[in-house]
This record gives C-alpha cells, structure tokens and sequence, in this order.
C-alpha cells in the first residue's frame, strides 16, 4: 500500500516502502526543518494511505 507524507512546507514522499518513507522523512525534517530525532512512530502518524 502507498503511503504519502505530506510537509507543511510543501514537501511530499510517496512511497508503499515504510523504512524509505520514514528515512525520507528524518532527512527532509532533519536538513529543511534542523528537526533532529523524529521517530518511526512521529512519521507513520503523519503517513496516510493513497
Ligand atoms: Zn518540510
């Protein structure tokens, strides 16, 4: 199933693979946001369904 996380910076990862999403989503947070130590769980709440 794909999932989609959306920033409210205007970035987005589509992808059905959860590990690629949830590092996709530290390294944006992470180089964009300085957001250090978002957790798999912190992404997944944000994931939803497309
Ligand atoms: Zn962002």
């Amino acid at each position: 199933m794909q999932k989609r996380v959306d920033c409210e910076c205007g970035w987005s990862q589509q992808t059905d693979e959860e590990s690629v999403l949830v590092t996709a989503v530290q390294r944006h947070a992470k180089e964009v946001h300085n957001m250090e130590g978002v957790t798999r769980e912190q992404v997944l709440a944000q994931a939803r369904p497309v």
